[in-house]
């Protein structure tokens, strides 16, 4: 029978039928090919001797935290304490885009934000929504529950961020995300425990150390594709990186304020550290 991997503790793993649990072990051949079953696959049991005989094809997998299968990823991004990082912000839906996992846009601590940053932050919701990245904030807990119905989730966030705030707004979960991944980023856990909750109908993944995401692996003109913004661009130059080719219709964008100067800017920044 097939069902989903929900958890995996010591090579166990918790796979979900409907409504049973079902505790497996990875048959052999997986340790031969060098796979190892991930938190979100799809595979098919054998439910009477509890083994995992077959993983479906991912659309999607993240080394770090090791998960498969992600419908959309909540980007939580605090206005003040810790203070809006555009650059952070880019870089994590740019990451995501190049992963095939759609990211979302979730601000949070508006309440601590002065009227000239409400209006900053509503001019880049709009800008973020027109180039196709939905944008919630995290008052509109309603909203963001019905969009993601059925889906699969993860959080991530700086640090402050309030993201174990918004998991257990969402469902009533006891998850100190924050203080895991401050624990992971020092270094004093190697723990990769990852586990999917279902929650109103949400499958919302705790990923602890899923705060630091590095764009590696991937070639400049990869992270270009990941702009949506840049692909109906008309360039002089077939392969052009908007960088410093003449007349790229990219920049002519910028200044003509087609493109968010801050965008453009953080795509310079995250391709001169590839
Ligand atoms: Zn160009």
């Amino acid at each position: 029978m097939q069902g989903k991997i929900i958890k995996n503790i010591s090579n166990t793993y918790s796979v979900l039928v409907e409504d049973k649990i079902y505790e497996c072990k990875p048959r052999g051949k997986f340790r031969n090919l060098n796979i190892t079953p991930l938190v979100g696959d799809e595979v098919i049991i054998d439910e009477v001797n509890k083994y995992i005989l077959d993983i479906l094809p991912r659309k999607n997998e993240l080394n770090r935290p090791y998960i498969s299968n992600v419908d959309y990823a909540l980007i939580l991004t605090s206005l003040k304490t810790p203070d809006l990082s555009l650059l952070l912000l880019d870089k994590q839906i740019t990451f995501l885009i190049l992963h095939k996992i759609k990211p979302i846009i979730v601000f949070s601590k508006l309440d601590l934000a002065d009227e000239e940053l409400l209006n900053t932050v509503n001019e880049l919701s709009n800008y973020y929504e027109r180039i196709g990245i939905k944008v919630f904030n995290n008052n509109e807990l309603e909203r963001i529950k019905e969009f993601l119905k059925g889906k699969e989730v993860v959080i991530t966030g700086q640090t402050g961020a309030g993201k174990s705030t918004l998991i257990n707004k969402l469902g009533d979960l006891n998850i100190k995300t924050d203080e895991i991944s401050y624990a992971l980023g020092r270094g004093k856990h190697t723990t990769r425990h990852v586990e999917i909750y279902n929650i109103d109908d949400i499958n919302i993944a705790d990923t602890p150390g899923f705060s630091a995401l590095d764009i590696v692996g991937y070639s400049k003109e990869e992270i270009r594709d990941a702009y949506p913004e840049f692909n109906d661009s008309n360039c002089k130059f077939k392969d052009c990186m908007h960088n410093k080719e003449r007349e790229c219709n990219v920049k002519d964008k910028v200044e003509k304020k087609l493109i968010l100067k801050s965008r453009y800017d953080n795509y310079i920044r995250i391709i001169s550290e590839v």
